[in-house]
């Protein structure tokens, strides 16, 4: 590949986010360049439940990246009063590895005609005249559009004015555990040994995903005391496995995500993660999406009213299709994150919960289709 060559986009990450807009570009008939600063494919610490309903948004089979398809979900307190609520054959949960799925998009990426560089982070993105420069390595890459799809310790996102300029963190260890699992279509979310938060245990094949994560405060979580309650409980010593600290960009308000020039951000780079339940996929693979189909509208605007239309008109939609819901999520975390005893009394034992929980991950519903009646409840019938 000659570093002089003109892109039409250069996609700065191949997570999630960054493949699913390369992939959706590349199919359009643009000349894509895709940059990733590991070797793919690449460990990401992650739980890697997603809801089936992302299947929609590509027109090939998702299913080789699947490794579990989720059946049951168990709810605890404090490991006791649980909770087993059977998903509704509609909303079916996924269990992927992201080394396979971020891997999988990638390479349909590529069939569609996009070029992968890995092994190479972009150092600088820059402005020349009418064009983008990328840097890597003493190669510069140019191209009229720029996708910011480095995740959540991004750093171009904040350079290009992008997204939420003082971004807010949820703390996140994740731990991976080879042993054979008990009970491979059941994940177990865990609500009252993490403060201001829960932990989770995700069966994949071989193992689990384990994770914890704490959403509000800036309380650094315990992780090695949660879990040492926690993986005994899955018949696993209390120190297996290694943890790995992975802070989470979580969504904290309504931001433009693009920028004059062509120039967008997706997935955690956004700041889209789900701050009440830490989804993040869906988010990302839905930002990939959208934000294809608004530089492809960019790419073939004839003057720059209809190209300035084309990037408001990707911040709107994700606004539309993401944050409304997300401002409301963020008001259950608030609330139900300081009272979380009478939250799972009132909320998650709730018959309905269950199923409510699962159309939410499944985005059949949003959080604001549910929050005024959680929130009057945790408010005032708690005690
Ligand atoms: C412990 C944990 C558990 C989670 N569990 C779940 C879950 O079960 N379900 C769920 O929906 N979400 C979960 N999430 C959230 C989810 O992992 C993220 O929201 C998701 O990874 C976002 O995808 P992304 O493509 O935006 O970012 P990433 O997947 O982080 O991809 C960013 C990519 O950019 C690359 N990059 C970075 N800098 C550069 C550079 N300078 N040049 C080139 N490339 C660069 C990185 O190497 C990386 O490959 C979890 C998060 C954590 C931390």
């Amino acid at each position: 590949m000659s570093a002089a060559q003109l892109f039409d986009v250069i996609v700065v990450g191949a997570g999630a986010a960054g493949a699913a807009s390369a992939y959706h570009l590349a199919a359009r008939g643009h000349r894509v360049l895709i940059l990733e600063a590991q070797s793919m494919p690449r460990r990401k610490p992650c739980g890697g439940g997603m809801a089936a309903s992302v299947q929609r948004w590509f027109p090939f089979d998702l299913s080789p990246a699947v490794d579990q398809v989720i059946e049951q979900v168990r709810f605890t307190w404090c490991l006791e009063d649980p909770v087993t609520a059977v998903l509704p054959g509609d909303a079916p949960f996924w269990i992927v590895q992201r080394s396979r799925l971020d891997q999988f998009i990638t390479q349909q990426a590529v069939a569609a005609g996009a070029e992968l560089l890995d092994g190479a982070p972009a150092e600088t993105i820059s402005r020349d005249g009418d064009h983008w420069c990328v840097d890597v390595a003493g190669d510069r890459y140019r191209s009229r559009a720029v996708v910011v799809a480095d995740g959540s310790s991004s750093r171009f996102a904040g350079q290009l004015s992008l997204a939420n300029p003082r971004p807010r963190f949820a703390s996140a260890v994740a731990v991976e555990v080879d042993t054979p699992v008990v009970e491979p279509n059941t994940a177990r979310f865990e609500f009252g040994l993490v403060k201001h938060g829960f932990c989770w245990a995700f069966p994949r094949q071989g193992g689990y995903s384990i994770g914890v994560g704490s959403f509000i405060g800036n309380s650094a979580v315990d992780a090695d005391g949660v879990l040492a309650q926690l993986l005994p409980s899955l018949g696993l010593s209390p120190d297996a496995g290694t943890r790995v600290a992975s802070p989470l960009r979580v969504w904290d308000g309504h931001y433009p995500l693009h920028a004059t020039g062509g120039v967008v951000a997706v997935g955690d780079a956004a700041s889209l993660c789900d701050p009440f339940l830490a989804e993040g996929l869906r988010p990302a693979l839905l930002s990939g999406v959208r934000s294809a189909e608004a530089l492809d509208r960019y790419l073939a605007a004839d003057d720059s009213r209809q190209a300035d239309q084309a990037l408001q008109g990707y911040s709107q939609t994700m606004r539309q299709q993401w944050g409304e819901s997300m401002a409301w999520g963020r008001r259950i975390a608030q609330v139900f994150y300081r009272v979380p005893k009478v939250g799972y009394q009132l909320g998650i034992k709730r018959p309905t919960a269950p199923q409510r929980i699962a159309q939410i991950l499944s985005g059949e519903m949003g959080y604001g289709d549910i929050a005024q009646r959680v929130i009057k409840r945790l408010l005032f019938q708690r005690g």
